[in-house]
């Protein structure tokens, strides 16, 4: 069952991601991101979901363009000396739990704990740094469909389409029987223009605060891949090579960390490897931290993409 879940994910990333261009950052046709491993010495080296080196310098080519172009600045430390970065920003989370009507249900209790493992992690109160972003819940709704729950990857046009509400600003965050072993999957905030219908995070039901999946029930899934819908790449991203994940204050890294090592160092560049970082793939017990350089590239890439933007029609506001 684990590893049926396992391989037929990957058919589906195999399909979309293969036909991107490598020259462009478009999106594959279902928005994804990232797929998060329970065990990711199953997804590596050969990771099928993993975005190509071309494709990550293309979207952070597309990152600085994009600043340039609102922002008549050429990276985000001068839309930082410029003052014209927000110092908070307060994102306003729909939560939409997904149920076949015997599992998937979570309590307003549960809900609750997930948005404050996010602000923790978000406001560096785990033990990183604070990224000055928090967030705050304005919508959750339980959605009875089987198919949803049990294969949210496949449907996720659908169940997108009927859901998600608001615009660039904010998140859809959608919980249901991701997998065993593929713990949850997201859009990147570049794929907006193209594609606001993929805007959105899921995750697995089982991976909020308190659920059953040993070592992985923090809600540090949620974490991760929020961490993408605002902008990050793994820190393992593009192994040893730069330009890395793009992000100067996360040390290069050449494989993704698995349970929780005291201590690890893939890379000849200075500094041991990110192993507690929330962009890597340690056990949630293991992740602490974001860095100052990841919260200055999310308020950045906020500005970039999502801070004033139109809805650009994508969903009904109610
Ligand atoms: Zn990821």
């Amino acid at each position: 069952m684990r590893r049926r879940v396992l391989s037929g994910l990957f058919g589906v990333v195999l399909a979309s991601c293969a036909t991107v261009p490598a020259s462009t950052c478009a999106p594959p046709a279902r928005g994804v991101a990232c797929l998060r491993h329970v065990s990711a010495g199953v997804a590596r080296p050969r990771d099928p979901d993993a975005l190509s080196p071309a494709q990550v310098k293309a979207m952070l080519r597309d990152f600085t363009d994009t600043l340039r172009r609102r922002y008549s600045v050429s990276d985000e430390r001068q839309l930082e000396a410029s003052r014209r970065l927000a110092g908070r920003i307060d994102i306003p989370v729909r939560f939409h739990v997904i149920t076949d009507g015997r599992n998937g249900r979570l309590s307003t209790a549960v809900i609750n704990e997930q948005l404050r493992s996010l602000n923790a992690a978000y406001g560096g109160t785990t033990g990183g740094a604070d990224t000055g972003v928090s967030f705050r819940l304005v919508t959750a709704d339980v959605v009875r469909n089987a198919q949803w729950f049990e294969r949210p990857h496949d449907y996720q046009p659908q169940m997108l389409g009927t859901l998600a509400r608001g615009g660039p600003g904010t998140l859809n965050l959608f919980t249901a029987a991701v997998g065993s072993e593929v713990l949850g999957f997201s859009s990147f905030p570049q794929w907006y223009r193209l594609r606001p219908s993929t805007d959105a995070v899921v995750v697995d039901y089982r991976s909020v605060p308190g659920g059953p999946f040993a070592h992985f029930n923090r809600g540090y899934t949620a974490v991760h891949e929020i961490g993408h819908w605002l902008g990050l790449f793994h820190p393992f991203e593009n192994g040893c090579a730069p330009p890395g994940d793009g992000v100067d204050d996360t040390p290069y890294e050449a494989l993704p960390t698995q349970n929780c090592p005291e201590i690890k160092d893939t890379c000849p560049a200075p500094g041991t490897d990110p192993v507690h970082n929330f962009m890597d793939y340690a056990w949630d017990p293991c992740m602490t931290s974001f860095t100052p350089g990841q919260g200055l590239r999310i308020r950045a890439m906020w500005a970039a993409y999502r801070a004033g933007q139109a809805s650009a029609a994508r969903r009904r506001s109610r």
